[in-house]
């Protein structure tokens, strides 16, 4: 099979690349612009005999985006480039708009164009797989939870950029049959996630003895998704998946923000040496405008259609995640010292 991966030096395409990259019967490419979340180290050790091919490039380039599918001529695209982080969508929507939903169609485009070319086998066998987010749906209350059915309510301007580029996704499907599938997916954690995100900074901050800040209550809850159980599953998807469908996936793991916070303290308090309690870092500061709630994720389809379950407990997965971290200062100090230093996003627009 042969793959283009978008996105694929980012914290969940890398981890696709590195899966792909270990199966024989596979051929892949990664196209990807190498924004500031981007990383090549997350895919050092792939080379050219794994069957990998980089391009860097931008999806939004549709010259660019002809060249690679005419002579690369995909069976499959796994579709993950994007502007992913809800604080910066809020200091500066543009880029949002411009990378996933410009980008997006361009990238539709560019893949129906080839898939016209196809024709018998090839052609019902082509798969073009957005990788979307359960942001799209909104925020619930205390109770219930997200799956295909439920309606768009996008409030972030990230989810609502997402959520445009999953109506023109299946829009491509049902107007011109492009066999397009969507997958929405809960909040990723594990290892190569870049230091701007929820966990990853707060081991990096509570490693160095600086405060842990938890917007507003810190009552906010996200369902954790083992980023290597995500991987399972888009693979599912892409294998075994019906065209015009979209499959919510979910770690069944709920929990508070806090939570989360106070489980990697204690995880720092027994594995790292210097401050302790951890806990007594964590600092309440204001929340961030537009703040959904809750998150949860009913995975019932993908389990029964595609017999698809995380192998990840939370406790297991970010206990790995933390070593991690504090095992690979080489992967992350660089993108602290000259992308990201871990200090707060996204209080006001800066256009
Ligand atoms: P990430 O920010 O870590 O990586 C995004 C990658 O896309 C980067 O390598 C970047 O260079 C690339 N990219 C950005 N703009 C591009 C452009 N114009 N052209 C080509 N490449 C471009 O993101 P992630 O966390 O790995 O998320 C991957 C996908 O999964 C995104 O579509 C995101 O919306 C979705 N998603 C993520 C999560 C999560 O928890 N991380 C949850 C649900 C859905």
């Amino acid at each position: 099979m042969r793959v283009l991966v978008t996105g694929g030096a980012g914290f969940i395409g890398s981890a696709v690349c590195r899966r792909l990259a270990r199966m024989p019967d596979c051929v892949l490419l990664n196209l990807d612009k190498l924004t500031y979340a981007a990383n090549l180290d997350s895919l050092a050790g792939l080379g050219e005999s794994d069957g990998y091919r980089f391009v860097q490039g931008d999806i939004c380039d549709r010259s660019l985006l002809a060249t690679v599918f005419a002579e690369f001529r995909p069976d499959a695209v796994i579709h993950l480039a994007a502007e992913s982080h809800v604080d910066r969508s809020i200091m500066s929507s543009g880029v949002f708009v411009q990378t996933n939903i410009v980008g997006t169609h361009a990238l539709l485009e560019a893949a129906l164009t080839h898939w016209e070319t196809l024709a018998g086998d090839s052609k019902g066998a082509f798969r073009f797989l957005h990788v979307s987010t359960d942001e799209v749906f909104g925020s619930l209350g205390e109770t219930g939870w997200f799956n295909e059915k439920t309606a768009y309510d996008p409030r972030s301007p990230y989810s609502a950029s997402k959520a445009a580029a999953d109506h023109l996704v299946s829009a491509w499907g049902h107007t011109y049959g492009l066999p397009v599938m969507i997958s929405n997916c809960s909040n990723n954690y594990g290892p190569f996630q870049f230091p701007e995100k929820l966990i990853p900074t707060v081991i990096l901050n509570a490693r160095e003895g600086r405060l842990v800040e938890v917007y507003g209550d810190g009552g906010n809850v996200r369902d954790w998704l083992h980023v290597d159980d995500h991987v399972d599953a888009l693979l599912r998807i892409l294998r075994g998946g019906e065209p015009g469908q979209t499959y919510a996936v979910g770690g069944g793991a709920e929990r508070t923000n806090l939570a989360v916070v106070e489980e990697i303290c204690d995880l720092l308090d027994e594995m790292a040496s210097v401050e302790r309690p951890h806990r007594n870092l964590v600092q309440f500061v204001a929340d961030r405008p537009g703040h959904d709630r809750r998150y949860a994720i009913d995975a019932s389809r993908i389990k029964s259609a595609l017999g698809w379950a995380p192998k990840h407990t939370f406790e297991q997965g970010l206990r790995e995640t933390v070593r991690w971290y504090l095992d690979h200062e080489v992967w992350w100090r660089p993108l602290r010292e000259k992308r990201h230093g871990g200090g707060r996003l996204g209080l006001e627009r800066v256009g």
